[in-house]
């Protein structure tokens, strides 16, 4: 064992702080705990974290979660004492007072690693450091005496990294028929020799290969709609016979989830059924995701070359680290550490993607070695294509090549696809969507440092190859600068908009202060008013910005043709590369005409009668009274209208499938929410019901002592609950105001009790690492409010006990009630909550050993939403005294229980 690093280390959490130096460790105040961070450089981990502990933001140290990220690069880690002792093969520590030795003890280990002969990730680990210490890193002096320097000189990071190969294009994809005996001989291949027989599964493959047939009428795709209960063991059920057609007819199929977690664990499934690689080298299983989550490697370049400052180039160096040992170079939900990002407190991971659609393509030095090019590529070769439902969507809709669109989609998760159609297919022309259009066309405005470059800049061999192309990309310059630019928030604010777009959304703004009834303006939050009976000033100032965003879009039309005439009459000096780069162009042109028209069509509303189709509206957003946007906002009433065009039409098979996709027994909404009637066409169903029980494993508790709106009644309850479980308690909340003030009351009481307790929106943690923490630690809670509803999958001990704080009602907002209106009124409410309530009681049991209760705080339990519930889960009413009996008691498995409700009564 490598000795401990003797400098003084420091921990803090809710239940107080522990600094450890001259070999031993004692408790101190945080006052003491700040001095010695101030005076010396201290061990410590999760600065952020710890700062927020201790109530001073400025703390700096010597972060361990940053030297593990140097050390090891893209490898997993739970940014925790105990998740650092796991990764790293130390005992895990037995209190708070244990943890500033563990971090001496890992520091050793980890510096013991760089000066070992068998460090995997020693290449250029020398030349970043040399780096590092230019910058100030902490560590770099520390390191500095463990990694010796290379004998020969390391190549740098772009020259290191692999080119992607260019493939002849894909054929379109056999006509095949998979016969049922074929799928089930693939499913008992792909859940292995010995594994038991699910009857359930079967039935599942044998459905799921029918989407998979031939089409028999143009825009009539195979359309299944499959309800696959938790523990069918869908994934395997779906992958049968998407593997045996892909196999079969030599083409593509997409599955598509909504949660990166599902994501990751189809990419594990998938092994069962594909290899790693092909013989030739190439990858059959793919994950693909938006170009925003991918690293940029022009920005990086650009960012270790004096782009960023400070942490921000710190991190920079930390993340080229990375990329050189990344899988797939995704930074969002890949082999980045999603706490890495938190540790810089800036937007730096962000800025290192291309958010902003200002990739030069085959213009770029790294184009050959990009990651999103590779992803791009690769996924047209491959047989299975892990996506998320926004991209299928949007690469349905706009995908730079046709022949990559998916015509064969299972849709995992497939209850979220509404939801990703409503925003996929949303309209909104506010502040922040305005100026990142004229960043897109005018470049750089002030002095700020970056590659990023205008239209001009990225298109200038054309303008000056080509007149009309020359002339119309300065047209669309000049016109450009209507839109809003950098402080136009505070211009709102002062009352002096600068051109006609700021005027329009500083009277838009003026409209919403003046109609707003919803108490959201004290309480800090946004605030909205309908696009009706418009004021004569906010329909003026929307003719004028309608004229501004036309004079916007016609040289951009001109220079789209002007490019294409370019391609086809082809100069001399036009290399692949070069037109490769000017379709790229093309294609980015397309969207934001797209997206110029729909905002004038927005605008060109406002004045006139509605559209039934559409819900419009405008809105001042805002998170605790800080405004960070206006805008007017468009959203499809029914948004499986424009999914069905886009979506099913084209495709040739498509299915959805979820454990709650059906209401109860009930399959109306769901075919409602597939959006095959809009092409007319009935879809298949088929159920599949989970095979555990529910009766024995599972109680649903409603607690009814517990008042509405008594704040510190709530806090109480979930302390007492939180105790009786012993932990592994998620806490599920409506409002974040609630979660906050619920965790500041009781947070450090647990602590003190050995149960910590995390919350998303408090602490400095990105959801995905709050549930890696979570799930690693029993004896810890979390708290959170949508994204966990369904986000969440923690078979075993570390999820005993979901809490929900009250109903789940639908926000009233003035979509909600459109929709409300138009699709039955209060029942439609109820869906949504039923909804709600099984996606929630989804996360109690996951495997067939699991066991937990269900608890809801609100005496005023409708009984109509009990049927929310699989069928037979014990419903039982009761007080909180009760209720903690049970939690304590646990779920034996074999208890009755005492008042059940007969749901059918109800
Ligand atoms: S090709 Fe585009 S996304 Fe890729 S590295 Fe270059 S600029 Fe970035």
């Amino acid at each position: 064992m490598p000795a401990p690093v003797p400098l003084p280390a420091l921990h803090a959490s809710h239940a107080g702080s522990w600094l450890r130096d001259a070999g031993a460790t004692r408790t101190c105040s945080r006052g003491e705990a700040i001095m010695a961070s101030a005076d010396t450089p201290v061990l410590l981990l999760n600065a952020p974290l710890v700062a927020t502990r201790l109530g001073y933001p400025d703390l700096s140290g010597l972060d361990l979660l940053e030297l593990y990220a140097f050390v090891h690069p893209a490898r997993f880690c739970v940014p925790t004492p105990r998740g650092l002792a796991h990764a790293l093969d130390l005992d895990e520590p037995a209190s708070d007072d244990a943890v500033p030795a563990l971090l001496q003890q890992a520091a050793g280990v980890l510096l013991e690693t760089c000066a070992a002969d068998d460090w995997v990730e020693r290449e250029g680990a020398w030349s970043a450091l040399q780096s590092l210490m230019r910058l100030r890193w902490p560590w770099a002096q520390v390191l500095a005496p463990h990694v010796a320097r290379p004998e020969k000189a390391e190549k740098w990071l772009f020259s290191r990294l692999p080119e992607w190969e260019e493939a002849p294009e894909r054929p379109a994809p056999g006509q095949v028929l998979i016969e049922e005996p074929e799928i089930e001989a693939q499913l008992a291949h792909l859940t292995g020799a010995g594994s038991e027989r699910r009857e359930g599964q079967r039935a599942y493959a044998r459905d799921v290969g029918k989407v998979f047939a031939p089409r028999g009428k143009r825009g009539a795709p195979h359309v299944l709609l499959a309800q696959a209960g938790t523990g069918i063991g869908k994934t395997l059920g779906y992958l049968a016979p998407a593997s045996l057609w892909a196999s079969a007819a030599q083409g593509t199929v997409w599955v598509s989830t909504y949660t990166k977690n599902l994501q990751r664990q189809l990419r594990g499934e998938s092994r069962r059924a594909w290899p790693e690689r092909r013989a030739d080298g190439s990858q059959p299983v793919v994950v693909r995701k938006g170009r925003e989550n991918y690293l940029c490697l022009l920005n990086l370049e650009d960012a270790l070359q004096g782009g960023f400052g400070g942490r921000a180039a710190i991190l920079a160096h930390l993340v080229a680290r990375w990329a050189a040992y990344s899988r797939d170079g995704d930074m969002i939900g890949g082999d980045l550490p999603g706490w890495l990002g938190t540790l810089f407190r800036k937007r730096g991971i962000a800025a290192l993607t291309d958010q902003r659609g200002e990739c030069v393509y085959a213009g770029c030095p790294h184009y050959r070695k990009c990651f999103i090019e590779r992803a791009a590529r690769a996924s047209a070769q491959a047989d299975l294509v892990i996506a998320n439902h926004a991209l299928v969507m949007v690469n349905a809709a706009r995908g730079r090549d046709h022949a990559q669109r998916p015509t064969r989609i299972v849709f995992d998760e497939g209850h979220h696809v509404f939801d990703a159609a409503d925003s996929t297919f949303a309209a909104a022309l506010s502040g922040q969507e305005a100026i990142e259009l004229r960043r897109w066309i005018v470049g750089p405005e002030r002095k700020s440092k970056g590659r990023r470059r205008g239209l001009a800049a990225r298109l200038a061999d054309v303008a000056s190859y080509d007149e009309a192309g020359g002339e119309a990309i300065e047209a669309a310059l000049e016109a450009a600068h209507a839109l809003p630019s950098d402080g136009w928030l505070q211009r709102l604010h002062d009352g002096e908009p600068y051109g006609p777009l700021e005027a329009l959304l500083a009277a838009v703004r003026g409209c919403v202060y003046a109609r707003d009834e919803s108490g959201g303006q004290e309480a800090g939050y946004g605030i909205e008013t309908e696009a009706a009976g418009l004021p004569g000033p906010v329909i003026e100032a929307a003719g004028h910005a309608q004229a501004a965003l036309a004079a916007i879009r016609r040289p951009l039309a001109k220079l789209a043709v002007r490019l294409e005439a370019v391609v086809e009459d082809a100069p001399d000096w036009l290399d692949g590369q070069g037109r490769a780069r000017i379709e790229g162009a093309r294609h980015s042109l397309a969207w934001r005409i797209d997206l110029l028209l729909a905002w004038e069509a927005l605008l060109d509303r406002l004045g006139g009668p509605a559209d039934p189709e559409f819900v419009d509206w405008l809105a001042v957003d805002r998170s605790e009274a800080r405004e960070f946007d206006v805008g007017i906002h468009r959203r499809w009433l029914d948004p499986m209208k424009p999914f069905a065009r886009v979506v099913l039409e084209p495709a040739h098979g498509v299915m959805l499938t979820s454990a709650t996709l059906r209401d109860g027994e009930d399959w109306s909404s769901a075919v409602e929410r597939a959006g095959t009637r809009h092409i007319e066409i009935e879809p298949h169903l088929a159920s599949a019901e989970s095979p555990f029980d529910y009766a024995r494993r599972a109680e649903v508790l409603i607690v009814t002592d517990v008042k509405r709106g008594d704040l510190p009644a709530l806090a109480g309850a979930y302390a007492r609950l939180v105790e009786a479980a012993g932990g592994g308690v998620l806490g599920l909340f409506t409002a974040v105001r609630r979660l906050r003030a619920v965790h500041g009351r009781i947070a450090d009481r647990l602590a003190r009790a050995g149960l910590p307790l995390y919350a998303q929106h408090v602490d400095p943690i990105d959801t995905g690492t709050l549930v890696d923490i979570f799930r690693d630690d029993p004896a810890a809670s979390l708290l959170g409010t949508d994204a966990l509803r369904d986000g969440v999958d923690v078979p075993g001990h570390s999820l005993r006990c979901v809490v929900m704080e009250q109903v789940p009602w639908p926000r009233p907002d003035i979509l909600h009630r459109a929709r409300r209106a138009a699709n039955g009124g209060g029942a439609y409410d109820d869906r949504i909550i039923r909804a709600r309530l099984a996606q929630a009681f989804g996360r109690l049991i996951r495997s067939k050993d699991d066991a937990g209760h269900f608890v809801v705080l609100s005496a005023a339990f409708p009984s109509r939403l009990l049927s929310a519930f699989p069928p037979g889960t014990p419903v039982i009413r009761l007080t909180l005294a009760e209720a903690l009996q049970r939690v304590a008691a646990g779920v034996s498995g074999g208890e009755t229980a005492r008042t059940v409700e007969d749901r059918q009564s109800s």
